[in-house]
């Protein structure tokens, strides 16, 4: 009997059904849902996901994908959902169903009790379960890897193929040798700056107001998206036409809901300009994690922090807080927003040193995952290389080694992604500037037509190809820090 494509069909409309209704229960629980349903509600969740765990695994999709690999009937995006499926299976069929079902359990305890030990800064309690993932999470990377992979590897490799430590080494290394000296310089530069209007108390309805028009200004449509409010700022999609994202206000900060709201809205226009034939599919999402976050930090940073994407935009801001800004001239609201301050928080780092706190958690996974570092020892080694990175040193653990929930996730591995990102988004921004002339189109307020060349060289692709080979394409190179660190040296020489 011979496999057909179709034959895949009822398979994959399952999975988008229990795609789309994980989606919305996963936004439901952390915008509108009331506080107590978070434990039910999170037992379908359980339901869903173990039903999709089961569709993967069915015999069935098993044979058509083996009958079908490397078939030259097939179209670049149906190969692409196979290469998919393959992974998928390869990924789960090699862990035993008993212990991935342990696992799950340890898992969904494992973040409550990290955000327990993280409001009390106690890292006593969070560190036994940690203990735990970390042994669990070893184990599942053995049983993958290839002959003579690293588990660290394997790990990596979930997110982002083809950088494995041998890539990811030498760019961190780069990183490690230039970063501290330009913030230090760049400090130095700022210490006249005085940000202080920015600290001010803004009213939040009015904030509302602010960051609405901003999203509409950058083209997220209420016709196709919807923006809600959350503790931690994110993005999910249900398809093309039904994109969501979140931002968080804080009275006496407007410019980290405007951040977050460019930062997500740029994850939002990915998942919006997604070609129509390839939503709903396995491939209908971003190419890969750091794809993803380089097109949200190139709107965040690149664009956003651009004096000329305030030209448009900066008389309103002001004419709704005219006691707050009304005095303050776009040059130094735009210093303002560019501040390089070494802090101790990844999410509210500055450009310059955000990607040494990847690197600090680059570096103690790496050793963590070699069985090199005891957890015990844990917070005493994040503090130490928070002095060496960055010159500050955290005072309790909550604001330390516990404020990141990744690890009580089991995401082990991803980290990197956030500093790949900044550097693919780097890289990506040097060719559109030979393109498209930026600056003028940002004063203009034709972000629309910077949005349509990322929509045409990287958006509508989905997941169809893999990320490196995409930047490649786009950028005309293989993937480097050169054109990151270009662009940072650059940007501290403006100030
Ligand atoms: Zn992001």
């Amino acid at each position: 009997m011979t496999a057909s494509y179709e034959d895949l069909k009822p398979y994959l409309e399952k999975r988008t059904m229990l795609e789309a209704s994980l989606t919305l229960l996963g936004w439901d629980l952390e915008t509108l849902a009331p506080e107590e349903a978070v434990e039910r509600t999170a037992t379908v969740s359980e339901l869903l996901e173990n039903a999709l765990r089961e569709a993967i695994l069915e015999p069935e999709v098993r044979r058509t994908v083996e009958a079908l690999e490397g078939s030259p009937q097939l179209s670049p995006e149906q190969a692409a959902v196979i290469r998919v499926l393959r992974e998928e299976l390869e990924q789960l069929e090699k862990i035993p169903e008993k212990e991935y079902r342990a696992y799950a359990n340890l898992k969904a305890t494992a973040s409550s009790i990290w955000a327990r030990a993280r409001s009390e800064s106690d890292f006593s309690r969070f560190e036994p379960v940690l203990e735990k993932i970390l042994d669990w999470t070893r184990r599942f990377a053995s049983y993958r890897a290839k002959p003579g992979q690293e588990p660290y590897d394997v790990l990596l490799e979930d997110y982002e193929k083809g950088f494995p430590m041998k890539v990811l080494d030498p760019f961190f290394a780069r990183l490690e040798q230039e970063l501290p000296a330009l913030a230090r310089q760049a400090q130095e530069v700022q210490r006249e700056w005085d940000d202080g209007f920015l600290h001010q108390p803004y009213e939040v309805e009015t904030q509302r107001e602010f960051n609405r028009f901003l999203a509409e200004y950058m083209g997220l449509s209420p016709r196709r998206t919807v923006m809600a409010e959350s503790a931690h700022p994110f993005t999910t999609s249900l398809h093309r036409d039904d994109v969501r994202i979140t931002t968080h206000y804080y009275e006496t900060m407007p410019a980290s809901a405007i951040f977050s709201t460019i930062h997500e809205g740029g994850h939002a226009l990915y998942e919006l300009n997604v070609a129509p034939e390839l939503t709903q599919t396995p491939v209908g999402g971003g190419a890969s994690c750091s794809m993803h976050e380089s097109q949200s930090r190139f709107y965040e940073n690149m664009l956003g922090r651009r004096r000329e994407f305030w030209v448009p935009l900066y008389g309103k801001l002001q004419s709704l807080f005219p006691e707050q800004l009304g005095t303050i001239p776009l040059e130094r609201f735009v210093q303002g927003i560019n501040r390089v301050e070494p802090g101790l928080i990844r999410t509210e780092a500055d450009e310059v040193t955000y990607s040494l706190h990847v690197l600090v958690r680059y570096q103690l996974e790496r050793e963590l995952m070699a069985g090199r570092l005891p957890v015990r020892e844990l917070p005493e080694r994040w503090n130490a290389l928070y002095e060496t990175y960055l010159g500050v040193r955290p005072s309790c653990d909550g604001e330390g080694v516990l404020q990141d929930i990744h690890w009580a996730q089991g995401s082990f591995g991803y980290f990197p992604s956030y500093a790949l990102g900044s550097a693919f988004a780097a890289q990506i921004g040097q060719s559109m500037e030979r393109e498209l002339p930026v600056g003028q189109l940002l004063e203009q307020g034709r972000l629309a037509e910077i949005t349509q060349w990322l929509a045409e060289k990287i958006h509508r692709f989905g997941a169809v190809k893999p990320a490196g080979q995409l930047l490649e394409e786009v950028s005309g190179r293989p993937f480097s820090a050169d054109a990151y660190l270009d662009y940072l040296q650059a940007k501290v020489h403006s100030f």
